[in-house]
């Protein structure tokens, strides 16, 4: 099925190349525009308008006046919940092109776009266009002959920053509250992947939501990433990437005056191995967790602690689990492993592999780059990795993982607890006591016990620490979009209470 369907795009070059803004798909004010490459192959694949200051000014001013005067604020509940189910259909009626769009441009398996990113992102559309209509706000019985109630209003215009690992998913998880609590944005793609945002902006039109709720931008950070979180206009930031972006994101969103900001940062995830875990199990999971998307995630298990009495015997078999991963051509239907998004992505990889050499560590498994064309590289295993290591404490963003050895519960925990992020964390026992035990004790935002990488439509996900603020998905995460407005109506006197 998929040698037909990749023939099919393979003479399919229409990609949305232009800004949207304002109902419109236009070219940039500068004139300017930029590549997207495919890190498969290193050819390019379009020409993207670049847009900067001025495209930002515009693109403000129309998600201010959707807000404020268009008709998407008149529209009922209903309504919108309405469009939000179209535009659900028009994506699963593209879904195999969005899936493509995303594997092209983010060097991912198109099975895994396909089935993991497309098939969330509609799901996520779905669920929140399910919401509209059932935010509630509270009636408050106070005291004295007063009547008060709250409104959970929309927070205004948004402008919402995304990374390049999961392009599709990232922008979806962005939009869907945005538009289900009937807030504006405008939403700018990482530079690396902007075509399946672009194609999300063409479906959004097709839909039929008004001009300036979702303006759409391509462009770099420090231009049109910038002007957008200073802008005074805009109410609310939402930015995920790395948390030294989101402390400048912090500063430049106080610039003039203030907003509101949520982030998801990065992370350095625990994965915590007890010594009575089903060892096989455990060595899915941990594949899972460190291999799942080339180690391009947030939530990455990218620090192992395996016990002691399990330690060797667990390096053994999470080798032979890492050697079978096929990388290769992401758009072969049994690759694993695809390309890394870039050359700045590779060079990470080189840099990490160097230090924990050069630092003591041992290189079980893999550790070099594919002698081929594009960005590959081998899933990687370092063994006799201690804490102070920098590949045990830094975030790599890459197929390599720190496998460290502990003997107690109480030491592990401190030692997971180390670092300054606190994303997500995994623990393997079949001894529940213990499980609740450790994640009742770690400061991270998701623990996935016997499981990892499980993630729902309605379960938030967010971080503690330098992982960021706030939370997405489920409930939680229409609240960063919720501006609560507390209503006091005086009565007679005499009235009941
Ligand atoms: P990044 O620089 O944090 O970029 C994320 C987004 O922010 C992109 O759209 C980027 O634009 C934009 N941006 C960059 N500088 C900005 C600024 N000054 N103001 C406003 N927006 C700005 O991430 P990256 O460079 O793509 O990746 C670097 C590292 O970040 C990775 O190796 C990884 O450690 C981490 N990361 C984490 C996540 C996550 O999910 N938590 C995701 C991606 C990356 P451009 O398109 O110009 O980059
Ligand atoms: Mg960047």
């Amino acid at each position: 099925m998929f040698n037909r369907y990749c023939k099919f795009f393979s003479t399919n070059k229409k990609y949305v190349t232009q800004l949207l803004i304002d109902g419109k798909f236009v070219n940039s004010k500068s004139g300017k525009t930029f590549q997207t490459i495919n890190p498969a192959t290193l050819t390019p694949i379009a020409n993207i308008q670049e847009a900067d200051k001025e495209d930002v000014e515009l693109a403000v001013q129309s998600s201010k006046e959707a807000f404020e005067n268009g008709p998407w604020r008149r529209m009922s509940a209903g309504d919108r919940s309405r469009l939000m189910f179209k535009l659900t259909e028009l994506m699963q009626k593209n879904a195999d092109e969005l899936a493509y769009l995303d594997s092209i441009d983010n060097g991912k398996p198109l099975t895994h776009a396909r089935h993991i990113d497309v098939d969330l992102s509609i799901r996520t559309m779905q669920y929140y266009a399910g919401w509209p209509d059932k935010v509630h706000g509270q009636t408050i019985p106070v005291d004295g002959p007063f009547t008060v109630y709250t409104r959970h209003e929309p927070v205004g215009v948004c402008a919402q920053i995304i990374p390049w690992n999961f392009p599709l998913l990232m922008a979806v998880w962005k939009l869907g509250p945005v538009l289900a609590m009937g807030c504006t944005t405008i939403l700018k793609p990482a530079e690396q992947t902007p075509l399946s945002a672009l194609k999300m902006g063409e479906l959004i039109m097709e839909a039929g939501f008004p001009k300036g709720v979702v303006n759409i931008l391509p462009g770099f950070g420090p231009t049109a990433g910038r002007a957008l979180a200073q802008h005074p206009l805009v109410d609310k930031v939402a930015f995920t990437g790395s948390t030294e972006i989101g402390l400048e994101i912090m500063r430049s969103s106080h610039v003039n005056g203030l907003k509101r900001v949520t982030l998801e940062l990065g992370g350095k995830s625990p994965n915590i191995i007890l010594d009575d875990a089903d060892l096989d199990l455990a060595v899915k999971l941990h594949n899972d967790a460190i291999f799942f998307n080339n180690g391009q995630c947030c939530s990455a298990g990218s620090r192992a602690y395996v016990h002691e009495k399990i330690y060797d015997k667990f390096i053994e078999k999470a080798k032979e689990a890492a050697l079978k991963r096929k990388v290769g051509d992401p758009l072969l239907p049994d690759t694993d492993q695809g390309a890394l998004v870039d050359t700045d992505q590779l060079n990470k990889f080189k840099h990490y592999i160097e230090k924990g050499k050069s630092e003591g560590a041992k290189v079980e498994i893999g550790g070099n780059v594919i002698n081929r064309t594009g960005h590959f590289v081998e899933p990687t295993i370092f063994s006799n990795v201690d804490d102070n290591m920098t590949i045990a404490r830094e975030e790599i963003f890459g197929p390599v993982v720190s496998v460290l050895k502990f003997k107690t519960i109480d030491e592990v925990i401190k030692r997971a607890n180390s670092s300054s992020y606190g994303l997500a964390a995994g623990i393997i026992t079949q001894d529940i006591n213990k499980a609740l035990k450790i994640s009742n004790a770690l400061r991270s935002g998701t623990v996935w016990i016997n499981c990892y990488n499980a993630f729902g439509v309605n379960t938030p996900f967010g971080g503690f620490k330098d992982s960021g603020i706030g939370r997405e998905l489920g409930e939680y995460g229409l609240k960063n979009y919720t501006e609560v407005k507390t209503v006091v109506i005086k009565r007679p006197d005499d009235s009941f209470p």
